[in-house]
């Protein structure tokens, strides 16, 4: 579990419990951790050890082809939830009146625009934790400079706890003679990395050539850093009671806070689309004629 998991978590392990590691954390036999120690195990660990992945068009075809057909309006955010009178202000002044409403917000800044509300949901609110990511995805001017999926990196001496190789997933989503990889760096909310700082990608970049995957005549052609705000949820011991808590005052409010942020936990994108299902599902069976809403944005 060290040092792999203070990288990725941020946090001294003592603050955390192990909820979280279930079905994400393989648990092999101890014949298998000592066989391991002696040769490249023939079988295969964890619930990814086999994945499906799009084709063409990258991951976010899942989401294009479910929204189809459907009113989605993009760069538009959710300022306020007047809850009381089943309201959300939207960041262009208009306003969306709802019966049922699902989020997906992270969970602590759904409730931070939902002004007034009662004091114990306030306390369970203050008691959320979560760590930071900064993805670093980069394009490189080389083919195939890896043969793997995705690379885990325990150690302190690189900078990244994960670096991962779409380019391997699928190859129409890199052009020909380049390779793509994301980077992964954890941080706590508080200390971003200082990634317009040009030493920043020198030193992702050192790690990475210590890795010996990039070598040093290799030529970044391009350098994207995307923040994730509130990236892993910290399973602190109270934060079953609080989660608890706040969600039964949101259904009671008629609101659906679903998904890894919306319900708080570690997840993954297969069981977000479950999560939907099954919210869509509750609101059909609870109302089988209700479709309209009266949208002003
Ligand atoms: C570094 C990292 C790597 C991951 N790798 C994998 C992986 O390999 N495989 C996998 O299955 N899962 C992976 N996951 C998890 C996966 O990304 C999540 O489980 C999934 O995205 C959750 O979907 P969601 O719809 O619940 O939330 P999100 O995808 O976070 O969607 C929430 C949406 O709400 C929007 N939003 C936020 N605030 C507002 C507002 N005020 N108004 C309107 N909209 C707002 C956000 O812009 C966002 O689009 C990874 C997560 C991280 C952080």
């Amino acid at each position: 579990m060290k040092p792999y998991n203070e990288k990725l978590w941020q946090v001294d392990l003592s603050e955390m419990t192990a909820e979280w590691c279930g079905m994400f954390v393989p648990q092999p036999k101890v014949e298998d951790v000592v066989a391991g120690s002696k040769r490249r195990p023939h079988t295969s660990f964890g619930y990814n050890a086999t994945f499906l992945y799009p084709k063409k068009g990258g991951i976010q075809v899942l989401s294009q082809a479910l929204a189809r057909g459907l009113d989605v309006r993009l760069n538009l955010a959710a300022e306020e939830i007047q809850w009381r009178d089943k309201m959300v202000r939207a960041s262009n002044g208009g306003s969306l009146d709802y019966d049922s409403l699902v989020s997906t917000l992270p969970l602590a800044e759904l409730l931070k625009r939902m002004p007034g509300l009662p004091p114990e949901v306030e306390a369970a609110k203050a008691k959320l934790r979560y760590t930071s990511v900064l993805c670093i995805n980069l394009g490189v001017k080389r083919a195939k400079i890896s043969d793997k999926s995705w690379i885990y990196f325990p150690e302190k001496q690189f900078p990244f706890y994960r670096v991962g190789f779409p380019m391997n997933f699928t190859p129409h989503i890199v052009p020909k003679g380049c390779s793509s990889m994301y980077v992964e760096v954890g941080h706590p909310p508080d200390k971003p990395a200082d990634h317009k700082n040009p030493k920043f990608l020198k030193s992702i970049r050192s790690g990475l050539e210590k890795a010996k995957i990039l070598r040093k005549s290799d030529k970044i052609l391009v350098a994207d850093f995307i923040p994730i705000r509130c990236a892993y949820v910290i399973y602190t011991p109270e934060r079953k009671k609080n989660v608890e808590t706040i969600l039964k005052f949101l259904e009671s409010t008629g609101i659906q806070s679903i998904g890894r942020y919306g319900a708080w936990k570690y997840s993954f994108m297969e069981e977000a689309i479950m999560d939907g299902k099954k919210a869509a599902e509750k609101i059909s069976a609870s109302n089988p004629a209700s479709t309209s809403l009266s949208p002003s944005v």
